[in-house]
């Protein structure tokens, strides 16, 4: 992206910020932009936090879902259907910056090839550590099973809420949204489809 990288040289000569200062400045200047004053007391540790905070939630884009899926297979017979789910997640909507959480549920049908289930969590976050909408965010996930384990058929299932509609007085104050993807024997065969919702369904929101 040279566009970008040229309009944050533009943005840091206009803002005067010093090299290695661009996070806490930027945070200075929101603090300023909201009325307040960034040098007091309370306020003064916030850009750090801030940075520390913001790099961590967006560490994913630094996280590379191939080199968590590769690793260690181990081939086997088994061809039934291998689901972990009520995987926490946390990440933050790209057009709020505010907090969407939940529960994300996976599944998929090995083709003689089963993967650690301790790699799924660690996919999640890979892709819920970065600016993301929910809709794309369960896609990555069972496009990213699918792309480096190639299983017979990879699912996933994510319900969230979204602070951006629970704190900004949206009408739906407790709706949680569900979305989901299903590839490969989940979108061909119904059958496999409904065992892995009726799998999962006791974890749903009633
Ligand atoms: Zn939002």
């Amino acid at each position: 992206m040279p566009n970008a990288d040229e309009e944050l040289r533009r943005l840091k000569a206009v803002l005067e910020i010093p090299s290695g200062q661009e996070w806490e400045a930027a945070v200075r200047l929101l603090l300023r932009l909201m009325g307040e004053d960034p040098t007091r007391e309370g306020l003064r540790r916030t850009p750090l936090r801030v940075k520390r905070s913001l790099q961590f939630l967006t560490s994913g884009y630094r996280r590379d879902p191939a080199k968590i899926l590769n690793r260690s297979f181990a081939k086997v017979k088994h061809d039934e259907m291998i689901i972990v789910k009520d995987i926490d997640f946390y990440s933050l909507c790209e057009h709020h910056l505010l907090p969407f959480f939940g529960k994300c549920h996976i599944a998929y049908v090995p083709d003689k090839k089963i993967i650690g289930l301790s790699k799924l969590p660690r996919l999640v976050d890979a892709f819920a550590h970065r600016l993301q909408v929910q809709e794309r965010l369960t896609t990555q996930v069972a496009e990213a099973l699918n792309e480096h384990v190639r299983p017979l058929g990879a699912a996933c299932v994510i319900e969230a809420s979204h602070l951006c509609m629970m704190m900004r007085g949206v009408e739906k104050q407790n709706t949680r949204a569900v979305t989901s993807s299903m590839l490969g024997a989940f979108r061909t065969s119904e059958k496999t489809r409904a065992e892995f919702l009726t799998l999962i369904r006791s974890s749903l929101a009633a």
